[in-house]
């Protein structure tokens, strides 16, 4: 891809893993079935995308939305270059996740002690200190582990959460030999300059640590924030295609950042992501029909920038 002028120091390509499946239906009143989501996982992989943050090996009375894990990733193991990773709560979700073939366990936790009781009914100790649990039973598989730090940039109900929060858990992920750990937006409440806080902070509390940002356009800093990272040289990030996922705690606001808007971007500045714009607007239609309402994603709406309209269709405008 042709560097654009301006943008020579930032990255020269950007790894984008693909969270509606997971991520993005959870937080969905619509329930697709396996079909379903057979069918827009497999939109996504004809438009390039490799790593998928799949699904979630959560009790299914939990989520029952989630409750074809095994299912899903049966189905979808041995596909060619594609990497399928889950999140897994405790020793129980890791067997499952084990015996279903994943390439990678996602560990996950919140930064905040009020948003981690809500979302595992644990504290946040309990959760790390079960990390370990859960990472033994994985031992010797060659199942790659990841981690996923929830409300890095705040939390919903007790607002601000310290960096030094943030750079505790990352250190922890860094003892249990985890290298690679995203910090999640969860109720879109990143701004820049919290981000760059974050980073620089992250860097010093844990510099082994390779971030991935994932960023929930809720208050529409979404791509503002994608931005920031890109200039600190951050070259991992997660979107949901169409934007799926709106945040159970704030109903009616958009989720995660949509896919598809985040190739476009990526795309007009000159970095390579190996997955093609026009095939993710196709799979975000795809999950507007499946979902059967519009989505928050709005390249998919609008064509990219050179898409242009039929001149003859529009009316002239006259005075
Ligand atoms: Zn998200």
């Amino acid at each position: 891809m042709p560097r654009v002028e301006g943008f020579e120091q930032w990255p020269q390509r950007v790894s984008v893993t693909e969270v509606g499946p997971r991520d993005g239906l959870q937080n969905e009143p619509t329930v697709l079935d396996i079909a379903e989501k057979l069918e827009l996982v497999h939109a996504l992989v004809a438009a390039g995308v490799t790593s998928f943050e799949l699904t979630s090996f959560v009790s299914p009375r939990a989520v029952p939305a989630l409750a074809d894990a095994g299912e899903l990733v049966a189905a979808l193991r041995g596909l060619d270059g594609v990497h399928l990773s889950a999140l897994v709560p405790n020793p129980r979700g890791a067997e499952r996740a084990l015996e279903a073939g994943v390439d990678a366990v996602v560990l996950f936790v919140s930064a905040s002690e009020t948003h981690n009781a809500k979302n595992v009914n644990r504290s946040v100790a309990a959760s790390l200190s079960g990390f370990e649990d859960v990472a033994r039973v994985l031992d010797g598989s060659g199942i790659a582990l990841r981690g996923a730090i929830a409300t890095s940039f705040g939390c919903p109900f007790e607002g601000d959460v310290e960096a030094a929060a943030v750079g505790r858990i990352a250190q922890r992920f860094a003892e249990l030999g985890i290298r690679d750990v995203s910090l999640g937006d969860t109720t879109g409440m990143a701004t820049p300059p919290l981000v760059a806080e974050r980073i620089r902070h992250l860097r010093e509390a844990a510099p082994q640590i390779a971030p991935t940002l994932h960023f929930h356009n809720t208050r529409g800093l979404g791509l503002a924030n994608v931005m920031q990272g890109l200039a600190l040289g951050v070259d991992r990030y997660e979107s949901s295609i169409g934007g799926l996922g709106g945040c159970p705690f704030a109903p009616g606001a958009s989720g995660n950042i949509a896919s598809e808007d985040l190739i476009y971007l990526l795309d007009e500045m000159g970095i390579a992501t190996g997955i093609d714009l026009d095939g993710m607007i196709e799979a975000a239609r795809v999950a507007s029909r499946l979902m059967g309402r519009p989505l928050p994603g709005q390249v998919s709406k609008a064509g990219p920038r050179l898409a242009l309209g039929d001149c003859s269709a529009v009316p002239t405008a006259r005075g």
